[in-house]
């Protein structure tokens, strides 16, 4: 199957590890040229580096997605360096978990302007280039299961990827008749840095609600990216792939 990344340009936020990492080697591995987006430059280098490795051009950013006027500016540098862009995985998250009653504004606010704001950020930013790449523009949405079925204890990061889930979904109908596919990944339990602090105990409860009976890595998530990335995944828009070993079935 001919995936037609070679060549390509994606833009992953949140590259610098876990699941943003594994997309940008997997991208990179099917040619793809890849920016590689962290809160600093310093801390993206680590995977541009190895994306080069692989043989394709690759640059590390720093920029809080959260700030509006600095994704634009770093959008603007983006197309420049790599004469446009064609796939944007907007990856980068994180969580400020709590109990409700407990959960403090700033805790709702941070994980809204990194999760939800920070993709709307970097899709207004990249939009019109992407419009214009004859067709074939990709945007991919981390989500998380969570976002569609809620947690207790993470009422934030929930509502941050429903939100997200929306989002995709209503710009797969407006993109759609440009060619531009939007859809979305619902990871499950990815072992990151992120599910990195979850107590054994706890760990276990959820491995074992799992089909496949282990916990998801980075690298099974990034085959999803790549699919709806790929040409295999043109006729996908609008659509949630969860990737979650069968723990919601
Ligand atoms: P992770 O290991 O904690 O990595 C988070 C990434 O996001 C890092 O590259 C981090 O950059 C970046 N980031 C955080 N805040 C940022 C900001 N304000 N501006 C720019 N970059 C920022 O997380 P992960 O587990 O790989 O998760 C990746 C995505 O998958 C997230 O959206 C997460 O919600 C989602 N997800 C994960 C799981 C799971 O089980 N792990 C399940 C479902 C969904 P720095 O290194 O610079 O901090």
């Amino acid at each position: 199957m001919d995936l037609a990344l070679n060549g390509k340009v994606a833009v992953v936020t949140g590259a610098s590890r876990g699941i943003g990492r594994a997309v940008a080697l997997a991208l990179a591995g099917e040619g793809t040229q890849v920016a590689c987006i962290a809160t600093s430059a310093d801390r993206a280098q680590a995977t541009a580096t190895a994306c080069t490795d692989l043989g394709v051009k690759s640059i590390a950013y720093g920029v809080d997605v959260s700030d509006s006027q600095a994704v634009h500016d770093l959008a603007r540098t983006i197309n420049e360096e790599f004469d446009g862009v064609d796939i944007l995985v907007n990856n980068a998250g994180i969580t400020r978990d709590g109990v409700f009653m407990r959960m403090k504004e700033d805790d709702w606010d941070r994980v809204m302007d990194v999760n939800l704001k920070g993709a709307f950020n970097f899709t207004h930013a990249l939009t019109r280039g992407l419009l214009k790449r004859g067709g074939a523009g990709r945007i991919i949405n981390m989500a998380s299961v969570v976002g569609l079925a809620g947690n207790a204890g993470q009422a934030n990061y929930a509502a941050s990827k429903g939100g997200l889930v929306s989002m995709t979904k209503s710009l797969a109908k407006e993109f759609g008749s440009r060619g531009v596919t939007v859809n979305a990944i619902a990871p499950g339990f990815i072992e990151t840095d992120m599910t990195g602090e979850v107590p054994e105990s706890h760990r276990e409860m959820m491995t074992s609600a799992i089909a496949l009976g282990r916990a998801g890595t980075p690298d099974d998530v990034a085959s999803g990216v790549v699919f709806l990335a790929s040409a295999a995944g043109a006729y996908v828009t609008g659509q949630v792939l969860v990737i979650d070993g069968g723990m919601r079935l």
